[in-house]
């Protein structure tokens, strides 16, 4: 099939070259249509705002905020809003796609969506916050809805910032919409297990791996980089099911300790500490990058993007990643990563557990009911364990790896799903 642009491969990359790479090789391994590929690669919508914010000294500054509706093929497009200096549109249009695929890859029914605005949140007051938060949702009045366009939180954001939402979306309404965002507080139809939900299906991707690797957990050890949402939860979980979690990090450095790191500690140490590990007693302190390449089990990015690269691919020695962040492999090394034969759960499936259980949070909001934790675990992981082996049989009948084998069963489903709709 004749394509229109092959995707370039270079060291730093562009988040969207680096996605529409991957969703090439996934296609024409598919031998999906060139039209098809056409409707799949385009964004359904960007929308860019611009949104005056009165701040704390009575100054008036405007910020640029984005939301990009990839597709809203299998239903309603669902995806983050992050609050982050370097946001533009290039990188929301790559978080949207991923979103598309993650929602197929897990089989719930939603489209792709994400948002952001570039804003720095560290240097703003919870009134300056709220007041952008509630400035982005009217400009966004028309995209948005429980039928239509889904928010939930990513980086910079969280429960707090999707209350403001929720409150903002429903005053226009005139009635309260709890079903318009995910990742709410609990008392506002937010569900049980949302906070640690990506953490936890990061965990289920791991074992489920170590499983078919035939990794004895209680003898593994396992290095996990970024310690906010995704990483914390994620190394706690790992570390209660008998991994050795020999190092951690965040934007202070990494913190090493051979004999195992107290997760628990370095949890509490950081919340004390305004969300900082600098100075955590627990673990001697190593240069931030040097965590990738240690001599571990398990390395788990869940910090940023592109911090797997050309340049530092070869020298990890880790036999399993398992990847928490969006996007955390370049391409390039994709290859180098595949050719040393360690094993990559692709983010799209490994950090997929935050979206189903935004996904329960959902329905139970539609069903006007509330399901206990254990409720939402119990299906949450089988979810994440039948999408594994899914694309583990994919990947073993294809011959290709656990990357492309999720784009292609993601990319099956919405082109499959397409079809049947005839467009519209
Ligand atoms: P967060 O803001 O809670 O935490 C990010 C963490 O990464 C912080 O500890 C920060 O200090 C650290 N960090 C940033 N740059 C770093 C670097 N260069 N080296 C080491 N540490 C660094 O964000 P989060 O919600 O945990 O999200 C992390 C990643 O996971 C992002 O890529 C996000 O898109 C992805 N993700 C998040 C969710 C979710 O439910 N929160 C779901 C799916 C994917």
């Amino acid at each position: 099939m004749a394509y229109i642009e092959p995707a370039p491969l270079k060291d730093k990359e562009n988040p969207f070259e680096a996605m529409m790479s991957r969703f090439h090789d996934a296609s024409q391994l598919l031998g999906l249509e060139d039209e098809i590929y056409n409707v799949l690669k385009s964004p359904a919508r960007q929308v860019i705002v611009s949104l005056p914010v009165t701040m704390d000294d009575g100054s008036i500054k405007v910020f640029e905020g984005y939301r990009v509706v990839h597709s809203n093929i299998l239903g309603p497009s669902k995806g983050g809003i992050r609050y982050d200096p370097h946001v533009n549109l290039d990188e929301v249009k790559a978080l949207a796609a991923w979103m598309t695929w993650k929602c197929a890859v897990v089989d719930i029914p939603y489209g792709g969506a994400k948002g952001g605005i570039t804003c720095n949140p560290r240097q703003m007051s919870a009134g300056e916050i709220e007041r952008l938060t509630r400035a982005y949702t009217g400009a966004m009045i028309d995209i948005f809805g429980p039928d239509r366009d889904i928010p939930a939180p990513d980086m910079g954001t969280g429960p707090r910032e999707m209350a403001w939402l929720m409150d903002e979306y429903s005053k226009t309404q005139g009635m309260t919409v709890n079903a318009v965002v995910t990742g709410k507080p609990l008392v506002l139809g937010g569900s049980l297990g949302r906070t640690e939900a990506t953490g936890r299906g990061v965990m289920v991707s791991t074992l489920t791996a170590m499983e078919k690797m035939k990794i004895n957990p209680y003898k593994a050890t396992c290095a996990v980089q970024g310690f906010g949402n995704v990483g914390s939860w994620a190394a706690r979980l790992l570390a209660e099911r008998g991994l050795i979690v020999q190092a951690i990090s965040d934007i202070s450095g990494a913190y090493y300790n051979e004999k195992g790191i107290d997760i628990e500690a370095a949890v509490a140490y950081s919340a004390k500490n305004k969300g900082s590990l600098e100075g955590f007693p627990g673990a001697e302190k190593i240069n931030g990058e040097d965590l990738l390449t240690l001599p571990v089990d398990v390395l788990v990015p869940a910090a940023t993007e592109d911090v797997i690269k050309a340049s530092n691919a070869p020298n990890i020695k880790a036999k399993l990643i398992v990847e928490g962040a969006n996007g955390p492999t370049s391409s390039k090394a994709d290859n180098i990563i595949n050719e040393k034969g360690i094993v990559v759960v692709p983010d799209i499936l490994a950090n997929a557990g935050g979206v189903t259980v935004s996904y329960f949070e959902w329905v139970q909001n539609r069903l006007g009911y509330k399901w206990e934790a254990e409720r939402v675990n119990r299906r949450s992981d089988r979810i994440m364990k039948d999408a594994f082996n899914n694309v583990y049989r994919v990947a073993n009948e294809y011959k290709v790896s656990m990357r492309i084998a999720a784009y292609m069963v993601a990319i099956d489903k919405v082109a499959k799903t397409y079809k049947y709709r005839g467009g519209f």
